[in-house]
């Protein structure tokens, strides 16, 4: 896994503990949401019940695990949490769920990953705060049903379309959490720069901010890099200067692109004259397999608008050609 994805790595919540933000006045950036959420969490406290459910959705890194925390610290409750995958059968689920005390958050990352059975249970948890557990097998089965405390639940999708139509119909706030800006990463950087007592220049920390990706998760882990950098080949301040060089070494460029982005890139442009060209050939070139092409490098490619999917294959944009100082031909736009 590179420097640069989204995805969780190993040590990252270890070093990322310090750092995430505890109440909703710590969180930077997400003003909708977070707006949103607090006229959640007031309304509630204030009638006294847990508030309804939550569903956040967006990609990986940007805060989804930290509101969830902080939705259970700002009610004053325990934070139960467990992801779709874990839950493998609806026993799994129903045991948890029994465990839950009063007005407690549980927090499932993933949950378009949970199997059918135990998203059926949910169901009625949700909505009736009662599960059916079902006793004995074949026809002599019996449900029983158990009343559980109320409870809210906060849900984590990458996408809330990947959820069935019945389970997202039961969330009574949907989330949308949107990539971070320059200034609200830098603000991040700077943020997470004094916690851990690093001392950085603003020109650093916008350095850093702007090869994030718009994603916290990543400029935290690059400040982290950065960091070691400063103390081992300079005196320990991140500079502009530190910042840039520290990040040549891991070969993250200007955008945030690693060494993987920029080879389909190259291939596309170099080999394949900007394309179209179809994904296979494009990941034969680069000696990777078509799916980690595809999920791993194209999504952010197309993000920053340096490549574009074509009916006909993928082709590079001109603002693709020009990041990696060439001239796009005439007549391509973009
Ligand atoms: P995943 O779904 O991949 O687990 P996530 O969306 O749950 O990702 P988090 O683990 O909540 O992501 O966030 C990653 C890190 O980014 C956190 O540890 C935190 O330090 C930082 N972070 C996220 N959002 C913010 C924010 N709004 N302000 C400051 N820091 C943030």
């Amino acid at each position: 896994l590179g420097l640069v994805s989204a995805r969780v790595q190993p040590g990252d919540n270890d070093a990322e503990a310090g750092v995430r933000p505890k109440t909703l006045d710590e969180l930077i950036g997400q003003m909708r949401v977070r707006e949103q959420l607090e006229l959640l969490l007031a309304g509630a406290t204030g009638r006294g019940t847990p508030p309804d459910h939550i569903l956040l959705s967006g990609p990986p890194g940007l805060g989804k695990t930290t509101m969830a925390m902080i939705v259970a610290a700002e009610l004053g409750v325990a934070l139960r949490t467990t992801s779709g995958p874990a839950i493998e059968r609806s026993g799994d689920l129903a045991a948890v769920l029994t465990s839950l005390g009063h007005g407690d958050v549980l927090f499932i990352d993933e949950i378009h990953r949970m199997a059918r059975p135990a998203e059926e249970l949910l169901y009625t948890a949700m909505e009736d705060f009662r599960v059916d557990v079902m006793v004995g097998k074949g026809p002599g089965a019996t449900a029983i049903p158990l009343d559980l405390e109320p409870f809210t639940l906060v849900g984590a999708t990458t996408r809330s379309g990947l959820l069935t139509g019945p389970l997202r119909d039961r969330f009574g706030f949907v989330g949308q959490l949107d990539f971070y800006g320059t200034g609200e990463l830098e603000a991040i950087v700077t943020r997470s720069a004094r916690i851990l007592d690093v001392p950085v220049e603003p020109d650093g920390a916008v350095e850093i901010a702007g090869r994030s990706r718009g994603t916290p998760r990543i400029a935290n882990r690059l400040l982290r890099r950065v960091r070691d950098f400063a103390q081992v080949r300079a005196d320990g301040v991140i500079t502009l200067d530190v910042a840039k060089s520290a990040l040549a070494v891991y070969d993250v460029d200007e955008l945030g692109l690693d060494r993987l982005d920029r080879a389909v890139l190259s291939a596309l442009v170099e080999s394949f004259g900007g394309g179209p060209v179809g994904l296979n050939t494009l990941a034969v070139a680069v000696g990777e397999q078509p799916d980690t092409v595809e999920e791993v490098c194209e999504p952010f490619l197309v993000r920053a608008g340096l490549l574009a999917r074509t009916p006909r294959g993928r082709v590079a944009t001109a603002l693709g050609w020009r990041h990696l100082g060439k001239n796009p031909p005439t007549g391509l736009f973009g």
